[in-house]
């Protein structure tokens, strides 16, 4: 099964309910940081942990999983419906 951690999202203004980084996918390219510093940070693996999940509009978060090579960021509805990548 792949190694995805979850983190719920809570903001009143958004769509998304949900993040997942696939710790497998990701490689450390930190392109999602360029793209929203406030919604992540890399951990002692080198890998994108969420520290930030409400920090930034929905256009900035889906902007900043767009970024990943690897498509290690998945994006969810609050139905439960994945989003991005589609
Ligand atoms: S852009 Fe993708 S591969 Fe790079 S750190 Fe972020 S989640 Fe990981």
């Amino acid at each position: 099964m792949a190694n995805q951690k979850e983190y719920p999202r809570n903001r009143a203004d958004s769509k998304i309910g949900k993040i997942v980084v696939d710790r497998d996918l990701c490689i450390g390219a930190a392109s999602c940081l360029a793209v929203s510093g406030t919604t992540y940070e890399l951990d002692g693996e080198n890998k994108a942990v969420v520290t930030g999940a409400d920090s930034v509009d929905d256009a900035t978060l889906m902007m900043s999983a767009e970024s990943c090579p690897t498509k290690a960021i998945l994006l969810f509805d609050k139905e439960g419906k994945q989003v991005f990548p589609k």
